[in-house]
């Protein structure tokens, strides 16, 4: 029998306070797993969990100094960088990806914004392709203007992603070339669209847990919530800033979850970076306490990834199904590029650089030209 989410009253809160947040992600396990589970049940089918693929279209190369993140430029790390994909390889993917069971294609370039022109016209076909696959396809280019996010909705984008990352206070010591309000701005043009928003955070960056909450403040006072909010666990890279971290404890990445279920009870909670250092148990536990989407494939842009096999056999043991597209809002009609009525504005926007100094960024970006003397 197909489930049926219990009708009642939206308990949808958007006036989380910090202080609340914290009382829920510092209860006693047992009564949070409780809270959480049951949260999860009055909107979601317990047992279906959405697989993304998540598929880096131009990797590497980035102008940001994103502390945990290996394509920046400025930082020495082994990845590879590629050009952007063509929409045939892309097209060729997500239909690997469809094979395999993902519903959704999440295409990920390592731009700081969105750049009026060829490229950005090429990534449009490629969200006509995919959306033309009966896929979720879902963006994440940095930042974007009203116009850029216009043009992606009338492509047929289902969702963009655009993270908070941490609370606007740590942000600032992970992150030096953009501003938190930007990372809002975005979402908002993104919201005069049709297009859902997919925003989350990483946690295990030595912020705390406050900051933790105060990420979850920015999300779910956000009218509506985002659809979908990404919990990544770091993944310390060698060469980027934050490699000597401490990987956090599965308990932080249950609680986290938790949280986010509780306080954002109708958003799809992605168990994102950082499953491969987790035991099946821990992430049956994060499915109980209320993640119902995680990304496949063996890769995430950059970071590994649990094999989609592994991924197949844990949602056989655990009696999971996979997620059907469009389950939550219907698929969006693709406009073709000849019929747009948003054309190329050729924008220029003025994205802020607030560039004051971290210091161990400023140690990586040294340590990085030292090696390639
Ligand atoms: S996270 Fe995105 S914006 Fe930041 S450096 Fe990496 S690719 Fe660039």
């Amino acid at each position: 029998m197909d489930f049926q989410p219990k009708k009642f009253m939206s308990s949808t809160r958007h006036n989380w306070t910090k202080e609340e947040i914290l009382d829920i992600y510092n209860k006693p396990l047992m009564e949070l797993l409780y809270e959480a589970a049951t949260t999860h049940r009055r909107h979601h089918d317990p047992n279906t969990v959405q697989v993304s693929t998540l598929l880096s279209i131009k990797t590497g190369g980035c102008p940001e100094d994103c502390g945990y993140c290996p394509q920046a430029a400025r930082y020495h790390t082994d990845i590879e960088g590629n050009d952007l994909m063509s929409v045939s390889q892309v097209k060729a993917q997500a239909l690997r990806a469809k094979a395999s069971g993902s519903s959704r294609v999440c295409m990920g370039a390592a731009w700081r914004n969105v750049k009026d022109g060829p490229e950005f016209d090429q990534v449009l076909e490629m969200v006509r392709t995919i959306n033309k696959l009966d896929m979720e396809v879902c963006c994440t280019l940095g930042m974007v203007t009203e116009n850029q996010a216009k043009r992606l909705a009338e492509a047929g984008l289902y969702a963009y992603n655009h993270n908070l990352d941490s609370s606007e206070e740590y942000y600032k010591e992970v992150i030096s070339t953009r501003g938190y309000q930007d990372r809002l701005e975005t979402i908002d043009n993104v919201r005069k669209t049709n297009v859902t928003v997919c925003s989350g955070g990483i946690i295990g960056m030595g912020e705390k847990v406050a900051d933790r909450a105060g990420m979850l403040v920015a999300l779910s006072t956000l009218n509506p919530q985002p659809e979908s909010v990404p919990i990544n666990a770091l993944v310390a890279v060698e060469g980027t800033p934050l490699e000597d971290q401490k990987p956090v404890s599965i308990w932080e990445m249950i609680r986290m979850v938790a949280t986010t279920r509780i306080v954002m009870p109708e958003t799809q909670v992605r168990l994102s970076a950082g499953r491969t250092e987790m035991s099946r148990e821990g992430q049956a536990m994060c499915f109980f306490a209320g993640a119902n989407s995680i990304f496949a494939g063996d890769k995430l842009l950059t970071t590994p990834n649990p094999d989609v096999s592994e991924d197949m056999e844990l949602f056989k043991l655990l009696g999971l199904n996979p997620q059907k597209p469009f389950i939550k809002k219907m698929q969006p009609q693709t406009v073709e590029a000849e019929d747009s009525q948003y054309q190329d504005l050729g924008e220029k926007p003025k994205w802020t650089r607030p560039e004051h100094k971290i210091e161990r960024n400023e140690e990586a970006k040294l340590k990085a030209k030292e090696l390639t003397k």
